[in-house]
């Protein structure tokens, strides 16, 4: 393996989080090194209009709002690779990250790794992802006015998505696999006092069908325990089965709750390591959105700039 490429900073994801750290460290002469995840650009890239980014009255396009951070990182000098971190060193500073042919040390690290939306993996659920298949209800709920949607799970999420939906469908389905909500008290009664949501208990997804050209037009349901089959009309359908943190490379070395998400300090993106600093949906299970994640990055980015400063003081 070659000699270990040294930086002061690096940055691990390449959402919203990671892009704005990487303008504001980059823009504060950190030449920052930002190692691209496995989904370049995050999970932006994977919806198609976002209409709730400020500063796009009439819309951007996921991927394009990612190649414009990125355009902006680049521009104030921050480097970008694409690689897969396998191991990080965070016992002694500099930190070192591997991957399977590079050796990177930085530091400052800041984490900005993101979640994974967790799938069912049903026929017609990637394949029309973005064409009606969403796993956000801010995101893409405002595309089905005065459609009907369906929405899968029975945790907060789903019901928060399914209470949120109603502002926009004629109709909500609310699908989940047994005959009682996981979801707090207060969602639940929420959701089971709405008019417009309607449950289909002990029912799962076995596949969603339609076209890109015509979105989503229906969901095939199974029963749980009988296997029998119903087809539901539909134009949207919202996969609410949970979020996967992507802090797995970290277990062990960074504090993170049961559930994986990474903790940080009370207003901050300090975690247990000094000098590690994490932003984005990775230390975010409340909010998950794209400008809140950017928010954290240029946290992470101005606390990044403030502790190297202090270790040279
Ligand atoms: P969750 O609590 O893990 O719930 C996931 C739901 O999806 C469960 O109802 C589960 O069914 C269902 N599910 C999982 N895998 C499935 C599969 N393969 N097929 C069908 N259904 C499946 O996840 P979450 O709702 O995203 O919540 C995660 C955490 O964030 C929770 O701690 C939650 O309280 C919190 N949260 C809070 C808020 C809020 O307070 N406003 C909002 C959102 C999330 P079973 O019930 O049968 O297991």
């Amino acid at each position: 393996m070659a000699e270990p490429t040294k930086k002061r900073v690096i940055i691990l994801g390449s959402g919203p989080a990671g892009l704005t750290a990487a303008v504001y460290t980059a823009r504060a002469n950190l030449e920052p090194l930002l190692i691209h995840g496995p989904l370049p650009g995050g999970q932006l890239t994977t919806t198609t209009d976002v209409e709730n980014y400020p500063g796009f009255p009439e819309g951007i396009m996921g991927p394009d709002l990612m190649q414009n951070m990125e355009k902006q990182a680049k521009r104030f000098g921050t480097e970008i690779v694409v690689d897969t971190v396998i191991e990080a060193d965070l016992r002694s500073r500099p930190f070192t990250l591997k991957t399977n042919s590079f050796e990177f040390q930085c530091d400052a690290l800041i984490v900005a790794t993101g979640a994974a939306p967790k799938y069912l993996g049903v026929p017609g659920e990637k394949e029309l992802l973005g064409f009606g298949v969403s796993t956000c209800a801010t995101c893409d709920g405002a595309f089905f006015r005065n459609k009907v949607i369906t929405v899968v799970g029975g945790g907060d999420s789903a019901c928060e998505e399914a209470s949120f939906l109603t502002k926009f469908g004629s109709k909500v389905y609310m699908v989940h696999r047994r005959d009682e909500l996981r979801a707090s008290k207060i969602m639940r009664e929420r959701v089971l006092s709405n008019p417009k949501i309607e449950m289909i208990w002990n029912m799962q997804l076995k596949e969603v069908r339609g076209s890109k050209k015509d979105g989503v037009t229906s969901a095939v349901l199974t029963h749980s325990s009988s296997g029998e089959e119903k087809e539901i009309e539909t134009s949207a359908v919202f996969i609410a089965i949970g979020h996967t943190p992507n802090s797995q490379l970290f277990q062990g070395v960074l504090d993170m709750e049961d559930s994986g998400y990474l903790v940080v300090k009370p207003n901050s993106t300090r975690t247990n390591v000094e000098g590690v600093f994490a932003c984005g949906d990775v230390q975010d299970h409340v909010f998950r959105q794209a400008i809140t994640a950017a928010g954290t990055g240029c946290m992470a980015a101005i606390e990044t700039e403030r502790w190297l400063e202090a270790q040279h003081s």
